[in-house]
């Protein structure tokens, strides 16, 4: 895996000056908004549902160990293979052992985000296999050789133009505009590498352990035909994927697809338990499933941020988030974008590797409202930060200590808070204009720079409020 370091600022400033990409997710993320809104406020028992998301992640994640091992036990006896990963370089040595085995010369894939976090393709095509993603926001992402910018929509940055002349560059084709023309070219392009394949790979929405039944979410049929078509299938899953019912799959089925496309239920569902049957029509020879850790049983570790672990992929949280809308999701410099990729990339690589993602928030909340299992980003993301701060190695200088500090003496006293106002409303008086503050000088330019302050009122507001008290009489 290449060595990943995080420039949030450089990669959100760059963002911020492309009107391609601001149209582009304008129009998207508007759009979903609508939608998502439309498919929640038209289930009644919206609230419930998401507590009862919740309760169950809670105690899974509890008792993952218990029901990783369910998992296993059964996955075996559906006829499956079952292979533990410790980290992405043990995760791709499984899968490419498992191609070598089989001699595999081709593999399609549908969509999945451990897939991308491993970059399982870079590791397949350095062994000489073709890899083909099948999803046909992937394939768009594959020819112009980029990482997904969504978890969902992983092409939500290109605007259709951008899609109709990749096409033409990558797949000599000519101008085409209209999505169903894009489409039809796609789908026939992808076919015969369905036919020809000889290895399928997917990702896992959910893991049921007292069955060994995974299941995966979709809408384009593509992964149905990744998994049943090639004699090999593989399914890679973080550990954090398990469920222990099937019973529980209704309650996650509904509050994953409302929340992921605004839909009641996705065009296909697909439940895979082991390979096929003597008496199955299709299916693949062989079922293997990858359990992966990298990097989550040391989140399971801290209690503040466990809940990260609850995720269940929907990508809400980056459609209702006002910083995502803006800087898109490259800003966030890895797989995961938005305020889930705030949370979990300084967690899954490293704070030291992503020491400005957990400050990539206004913290509003909006997208622990959108939760549908209630994971509360903004308690997470103001533990990180202060494990940013207190980490004296990474992040926080000398400077910014000292104005924690300072700012802290400052606040607790009340004497020393007075005149400190005073003081400010003299001396910012030349930046002042119509009660806020603008171009101020170095370093805080680098504020006022994109947008103004507002000034220090003359009086502190609790002397206002007794003013305003006693005209009211
Ligand atoms: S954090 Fe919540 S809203 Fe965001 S992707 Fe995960 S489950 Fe969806």
């Amino acid at each position: 895996m290449e060595d990943i370091k995080v420039n949030f600022e450089k990669n959100s400033a760059t963002a911020l000056k492309d009107q391609n990409l601001q149209r582009a997710l304008n129009n998207a993320i508007n759009q979903f908004r609508n939608v998502r809104s439309r498919a929640v406020r038209e289930f009644e028992e919206w609230e419930h549902l998401r507590a009862s998301a919740r309760k169950i992640k809670e105690w899974t994640i509890e008792h993952l160990d218990d029901y990783l091992e369910m998992l296993e036990a059964n996955v075996i006896k559906a006829g499956g293979t079952v292979h533990w990963a410790s980290d992405a370089k043990e995760a791709c040595e499984i899968i490419l052992d498992i191609a070598k085995k089989h001699n595999v010369k081709s593999v399609v894939k549908s969509k999945s985000m451990a897939t991308e976090e491993i970059e399982l393709n870079h590791s397949l095509e350095g062994a000489g296999i073709k890899v083909v993603e099948t999803d046909l926001g992937e394939y768009i992402i594959q020819l112009a050789n980029e990482r997904p910018s969504h978890i969902i929509a992983p092409a939500i940055h290109k605007t259709r133009d951008d899609i109709s002349k990749l096409f033409v560059e990558k797949l000599h084709t000519p101008y085409y505009n209209e999505p169903e023309q894009l489409t039809k070219i796609a789908r026939e392009k992808l076919r015969s590498e369905f036919l020809n394949a000889d290895m399928g790979v997917s990702g896992v929405n959910f893991a049921v352990a007292e069955t060994g039944t995974i299941v995966i979410v979709e809408n384009e049929g593509n992964a149905r035909l990744t998994t049943t078509v090639p004699r090999v299938h593989v399914a890679l899953m973080g550990i954090e994927k398990v469920i222990p019912r099937f019973e529980d799959l209704p309650t996650f089925l509904n509050v994953l697809i409302r929340s992921a496309t605004g839909q009641k239920l996705s065009t296909y569902v697909s439940f895979i338990t082991g390979p096929k049957r003597n008496s199955d029509v299709d299916g693949p020879d062989e079922f293997h499933l990858v359990i992966m850790d990298n990097g989550r049983s040391k989140i399971l570790s801290h209690e503040e941020t466990r809940e990260s672990l609850y995720c269940i992929r929907c990508g809400a949280c980056l459609y209702i988030c006002p910083v995502y809308k803006k800087v898109g999701g490259h800003s966030y410099g890895w797989v995961y974008p938005g305020p889930i990729g705030a949370i979990i990339t300084p967690q899954l690589l490293g704070i030291d590797k992503a020491p400005e993602l957990p400050f990539a928030s206004s913290l509003c909340g909006a997208c622990k409202d959108v939760c549908p299992v209630k994971i509360d980003i903004p308690k997470v993301l103001l533990e990180l930060r202060s494990r940013v701060i207190s980490d004296r190695r990474v992040g926080a200088g000398f400077l910014q200590r000292f104005a924690v500090k300072l700012w802290r003496f400052t606040m607790e006293n009340k004497r020393i808070y007075n005149f400190a106002s005073q003081l400010s409303y003299f001396v910012q008086k030349p930046w002042m204009r119509h009660g806020r503050l603008t171009s101020l000088p170095f370093p805080f330019s680098r504020w006022t720079k994109k947008r103004d302050f507002p000034a220090v009122a003359k009086t502190s507001f609790r002397k206002q409020w007794k003013e305003i008290k006693d005209l009211e009489g």
